[in-house]
């Protein structure tokens, strides 16, 4: 990995929008983080420079076959205002298993880390304040070589880009409604469901447009074989609490191994809930529903932390869980969560790391 990380700053700085103002991923802070890879230099020429458009040459593997793996991330002020990552090691090691996956060279972890808090800490004046916010971070690695043929590609670029996010739920923590997919599947064992990969979403998008048609906020997903077993809700992990017991599916090559699901995880385990990972089938979940015995369900990812799960259509039925108001274990486990990664809770598992 290269030695050190030139720096281009900007000479005009962009200006930066009120807390109140920003939405999702609409705005990009001044800069970018760019690394190449060939086969003879390996990765070299890490770079930050000032923010602009890439020239692409039309004929890049990425363009046509989706060679391309990416990160998603959130540096917050903490407390005291100081920038703070979140579990970034483990971002590192995921996007190290994804490109992997994609026949793409690997980036230690420890640089990835490196780069993003060089990166971060450039940046550090677009981290918003207000609570709910954080500066996005959006690492992706691009196959560019200029080439139509169906091989791995022999060059590469690893980019990192921000952009300052709002807060999922301007209005407070909300439950969405969901519908369950029984047509469209996202990922199927020896595919790549388990790795971050651009495909995965492109696919993704038509289940979502017909649910947002019939006025979903999205879909849970079953698997690819049998349209039995539940494995994610829209681009997040899923949870269910069924009486007492909180149960996830089990990661087998299909799902995506969330990094929020992994500390969900280990909070409910230290707070010694019962927790199962394992296959759960839709008729399981429709089942306790029936018996009154589904408590909360709720979705885990970075972007929106924890999701509420109101309401879950399986066919004709329809199963109301928690319409008005998160469940309280979901919404202990989102001031949890967000405790720690603003440091107002004690680390005590050691997650965040200061820029
Ligand atoms: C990124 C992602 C998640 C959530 O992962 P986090 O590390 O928790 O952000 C879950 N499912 C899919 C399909 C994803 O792409």
């Amino acid at each position: 990995m290269p030695e050190r990380i030139e720096i281009r700053e900007a000479e005009q700085k962009k200006e930066i929008p009120c807390d109140d103002e920003i939405g999702f991923g609409e705005i990009f802070t001044d800069h970018m983080f760019i690394m190449d890879y060939d086969g003879d230099n390996g990765w070299h020429n890490a770079r930050i420079e000032p923010y602009s458009s890439l020239e692409i040459d039309p004929a890049s593997s990425f363009c046509h076959y989706g060679q391309m793996t990416f990160e998603g991330m959130k540096a917050y002020r903490d407390v005291e205002g100081e920038p703070t990552l979140f579990r970034p090691e483990q971002n590192g090691r995921r996007l190290r298993r994804s490109n992997r996956r994609m026949c793409m060279p690997e980036i230690e972890a420890e640089f990835f880390v490196e780069a993003v808090k060089t990166f971060v800490d450039l940046e550090k004046r677009w981290i918003p304040e207000k609570e709910g916010t954080a500066l996005y971070i959006r690492p992706f690695v691009l196959a560019t070589e200029s080439y139509l043929g169906l091989k791995p590609s022999e060059e590469y670029r690893f980019i990192i880009i921000a952009s300052p996010v709002g807060p999922y739920y301007p209005a407070g923590l909300k439950p969405t409604s969901i519908l369950v997919e029984t047509e469209y599947v996202r990922a199927v064992k020896g595919g790549t469901g388990e790795a971050k990969t651009a495909g995965n979403y492109a696919k993704s998008l038509k289940a979502q447009k017909r649910a947002a048609e019939k006025g979903f906020d999205g879909v849970l997903w079953l698997d690819g074989r049998e349209r039995e077993y539940v494995e994610e809700v829209g681009a997040m992990n899923v949870f269910f609490r069924i009486d007492d017991t909180v149960i996830t599916p089990s990661l087998m090559g299909t799902i995506l191994p969330g990094i929020t699901r992994d500390s969900v995880l280990k909070i409910l385990r230290d707070r010694d809930i019962d927790v199962e990972e394992r296959k759960i089938t839709i008729e399981e979940l429709a089942e306790a529903y029936r018996q009154d015995r589904l408590k909360e369900a709720f979705g885990t990812g970075t972007a929106a932390v924890i999701a509420p799960i109101g309401r879950l259509q399986y066919g004709d039925l329809n199963m109301e869980i928690d319409l008005e108001e998160p469940g309280e274990l979901t919404r202990s486990l989102y001031d949890q969560l967000t405790g720690i990664q603003r440091g107002r809770l004690e680390d005590k598992f050691n997650w965040t790391v200061k820029v």
